[in-house]
């Protein structure tokens, strides 16, 4: 029996891994939902290679423009606007989704497959930073089995004894060690950081991945949003977590337990495994990733983060230990500030500046249902842009 699966967020880095992943094995999965945003040039690139039998463009304003797209495939069912993701994600042919749209827009469709008690292969970590105490309890209710695909989380995952699943506790653990790369501007001049552009920022040294998470890797706001996630995902307190640069990006993760024995998950920095490993669980897939090779690795390092000049990794932790809505506040206030510098905006440090002041300036406010927390992301976006509007007139 093939399984169907859905891939949310098709057209991006993550949905291209995934996608590589389905092709080489068409005899295990039948792809049944693809969504496309605003790049209409890779959805018909995929519809010329792949199958589904539904492809979403949320994008509304790309409807008309999809016309000729449409007419070109007439055996895929075409759904405009992001609702129709939640009906798809609960349609009984679909077993497997793949959360993998960037940022909190994310947030209803990971939702919704979690309510439809579906495999959800989590790629849109944002979800979980804005609503993981609900998501993971949506999860609980509905029997909804959560997988990481980032890669730390799945490393850690992997190292966790086979019957445990995400949002249980761990037995025996320790602490968890989340690695970091230390992004493209590791060992940058503190001054030297006021002049970076987005195509610097963007340059990952190990991993190629979409615009918003390279930015937030070369903050290191990734590793913050990572920190959150991991929370969730295992139920560990913030303080059980640990974040170590390690610039090769060998050692995805770690698990040091109460014994002092501590587990790692090594791989090649390519994100097709993770996603394989998902997909394919609980058996292992075979996939043409690179393997590691021993002979050329001579050195794994592993050192401090440089938290002065990088400040997102204890501003993340902060804002989870303090709770309510300041991890969302967070989160949207990055979004658009990394928007900004993408766009020639705002120049780097501006990125915190702006995240740090929105935390500052809204006050602190419960949430829990999703309506109020869409309402409170809209409220911080409007007071990011007009900061990024100050911070561009000065
Ligand atoms: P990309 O920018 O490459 O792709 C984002 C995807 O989301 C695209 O399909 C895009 O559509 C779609 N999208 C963008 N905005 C919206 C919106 N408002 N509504 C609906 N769909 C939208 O991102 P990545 O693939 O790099 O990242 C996706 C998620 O996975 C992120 O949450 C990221 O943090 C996480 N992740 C990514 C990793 C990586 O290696 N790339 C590693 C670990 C986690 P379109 O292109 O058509 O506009
Ligand atoms: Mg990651």
């Amino acid at each position: 029996m093939r399984r169907g699966v859905a891939v949310f967020g098709a057209t991006g880095s993550i949905g291209r891994s995934t996608l590589a992943v389905l092709r080489e094995h068409p005899d295990q999965f039948r792809l049944e939902v693809i969504s496309a945003h605003a790049n209409l040039e890779r959805l018909n690139e995929i519809l010329r290679v792949h199958q589904p039998r539904h492809v979403v463009i949320t994008q509304s304003d790309q409807w008309k423009a999809s016309q000729s797209l449409r007419a070109a495939f007439p055996a895929v069912v075409f759904h405009a606007g992001m609702e129709a993701l939640n009906d798809l994600a609960a349609m009984p042919e679909v077993e497997i989704v793949v959360a993998s749209i960037v940022g909190a827009a994310g947030l209803r469709s990971t939702l919704a497959a979690v309510r439809a008690g579906k495999q959800v292969l989590l790629a849109n970590k944002e979800a979980l930073v804005m609503a993981g105490t609900l998501v993971m309890a949506e999860a609980a209710r509905t029997g909804a089995i959560i997988l990481p695909v980032d890669s730390e989380h799945n490393a850690i995952f992997q190292c966790l004894p086979h019957a445990y699943r995400t949002g249980q506790t761990i037995p025996g653990l320790h602490q968890l060690i989340l690695t970091c790369s230390g992004g493209p501007f590791r060992t940058l001049e503190t001054q030297a950081l006021q002049h970076v552009t987005p195509e610097m920022a963007c340059q990952h040294p190990n991993w190629s991945m979409g615009a918003k998470i390279s930015v937030d890797s070369a903050t290191l706001m990734n590793k913050g949003l990572e920190l959150i996630e991991a929370c969730h995902l295992f139920a560990v307190a913030h303080t059980q977590i640990d974040v170590v640069v390690h610039p090769q990006s060998v050692v995805h993760s770690m698990v040091e337990f109460q014994d002092g024995s501590v587990l790692a998950q090594l791989g090649s920095a390519d994100m097709r495994i993770p996603i394989a490993f998902s997909l394919g669980y609980p058996a292992r897939l075979s996939i043409d990733a690179p393997r590691i090779q021993w002979q050329d690795l001579r050195t794994l390092e592993f050192e401090s983060p440089r938290h002065e000049d990088f400040p997102a990794i204890e501003l993340a932790r902060a804002s989870y230990a303090e709770g309510d809505d300041r991890p969302l506040v967070l989160n949207a206030a990055n979004e658009i500030a990394v928007a900004a510098f993408l766009s020639g905006q705002i120049r780097f440090p501006e990125i915190m500046a702006i995240t740090l002041e929105c935390l500052n300036r809204l006050p602190r406010q419960p949430i829990s249902v999703v309506d109020e927390m869409i309402v409170r992301d809209a409220e911080v976006r409007g007071l990011a842009k007009q900061l990024v509007e100050i911070s561009v007139c000065s």
